[in-house]
C-alpha cells in the first residue's frame, strides 16, 4: 500500500520556543490517521506546515512519495485548518457554488454530487447561519472537496460538536475513506472523539511524538487490567515487585493498584498477596477506558 505522507523530524521554533520537536509521521492511502494531543501540543502548527502556511525550522515533508515541488502535490490535498470559511447568509448550495467558481471548476454537477455526499442536498433555502454545527462542519468538508482530493487534512473538525454532530462528521469521513479511498489526517484533543473513526493514531504532547499505534493495537492497549484493593496498598506493591517481578502497575489514589501484567494468572497474584499476610478487599479484572489510557500518556491536561 502506498505511503501518502511522510513527515520526517519536523521541528518548528518560534524564537526560543520549540513548539514542534523532531516530529515524524507516516500515513498510508485510504487510512484515517488521528493526530491526538492536548491544546497547545503542536497539532495545528504541523498542519499549517503541511499546508505551506508556515515553514518548518528543520525536517522534511514528503507528499505522495515526492519531496520536491510540494506545492504541486498540495493541489491533490485539501486543508481545513481552523473554522471553515462559510458565508452565513448563503445556502449550502450557494456556498458550494461560490467555491466551485473561485476554484475555476467548470463542471457544475460537482456541486450536486458533493452536496449529496455530505448529506446537505435537501437543505433548500436554509442559510448557513441556521445550520447546526455538524451541518456547518459537513459543509466545510464539502467545500474542501470541490477540487478533487486524495488527501484531506482536518484540524479539530469535531471540536465543539454534540455527540450527534460527531457521528455525522465521522460517518462522512468514513464514507470518503472507504468509498473513495481518500486519506485523512484529522486532529483532536480527545482520543475518545476519534477512537471509532481512525485506523491509526499518533499521540503528541509538547511538540513531541509520544506514541503511534493502529486501531487494533489501541484495543490491545486498553485491554483488561486487574484492579486490587487490600488493607495495605504500599506493601502490596512491594510484594508484587519482589515476589512476582511485576513492574507494569499503577497505584491509584493511594488505595488501589491497577495491574497490567499477569492477566492470564490472576490466581497466582491473589495467592501471593494473601500468603504474604494481606487481606484482599477488591480483586477485579476490568478494562481501561480510552481516555484513561490517553491521560496516562499526556497527563490530565484537558479540562
Ligand atoms: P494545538 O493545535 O495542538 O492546540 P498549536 O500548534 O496551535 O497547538 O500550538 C502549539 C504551540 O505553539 C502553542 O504553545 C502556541 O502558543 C505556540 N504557537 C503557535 N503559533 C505561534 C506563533 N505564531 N508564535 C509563537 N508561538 C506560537
Amino acid at each position: 500500500m502506498d505511503t501518502i505522507l511522510r513527515l520526517n523530524g519536523i521541528t518548528k521554533k518560534y524564537k526560543k520556543a520549540t513548539v514542534v520537536d523532531s516530529f515524524s509521521l507516516t500515513a498510508k492511502r485510504g487510512h484515517i490517521c488521528g493526530l491526538i494531543g492536548p491544546n497547545g501540543a503542536g497539532k495545528t502548527t504541523i498542519m499549517k506546515i503541511m499546508a505551506g502556511l508556515t515553514l518548518q525550522t528543520s525536517g522534511e515533508l514528503e507528499f505522495f512519495g515526492n519531496k520536491d515541488n510540494l506545492d504541486e502535490e498540495r493541489k491533490r490535498m485539501s486543508f481545513m485548518i481552523e473554522s471553515p470559511v462559510i458565508d452565513p447568509l448563503m445556502t449550502a448550495r450557494e456556498n458550494m457554488e461560490y467555491v466551485r467558481i473561485v476554484r475555476g471548476i467548470a463542471d457544475k454537477s460537482k456541486t450536486d454530487e458533493i452536496l449529496k455526499l455530505v448529506g446537505l442536498a435537501d437543505t433548500g433555502k436554509k442559510i448557513a447561519k441556521n445550520f447546526s454545527l455538524g451541518m456547518k462542519q459537513r459543509l466545510g468538508i464539502g467545500m474542501s472537496l470541490i477540487t478533487s482530493t486524495e488527501f484531506m487534512v482536518l484540524d479539530e473538525p469535531v471540536n465543539g460538536l454534540d455527540p450527534e454532530g460527531i457521528v455525522e462528521v465521522r460517518n462522512l469521513l468514513k464514507k470518503l475513506a472507504e468509498e473513495q479511498n481518500v486519506t485523512i489526517l484529522i486532529s483532536s484533543h480527545l482520543l475518545s472523539e476519534l477512537s471509532e473513526l481512525c485506523t491509526d493514531f499518533t499521540i503528541i504532547n509538547h511538540g513531541k511524538l509520544i506514541e503511534s499505534f493502529s486501531a487494533e493495537e489501541l484495543m490491545i492497549k486498553c485491554k483488561s487490567r486487574i484492579s486490587i484493593k487490600t488493607d495495605d496498598i504500599n506493601k502490596t506493591a512491594a510484594i508484587l515487585e519482589d515476589k512476582l517481578g511485576i513492574s507494569e502497575y499503577k497505584v491509584i489514589h493511594n488505595d488501589e493498584i491497577h495491574l497490567y501484567e499477569m492477566l492470564d494468572k490472576p490466581e497466582t497474584v491473589s495467592r501471593t498477596i494473601f500468603e504474604n499476610g494481606l487481606n484482599i478487599t477488591k480483586f477485579v479484572i476490568e478494562g481501561e477506558s480510552l481516555e484513561e489510557y490517553y491521560l496516562s500518556k499526556v497527563g490530565d491536561v484537558n479540562e
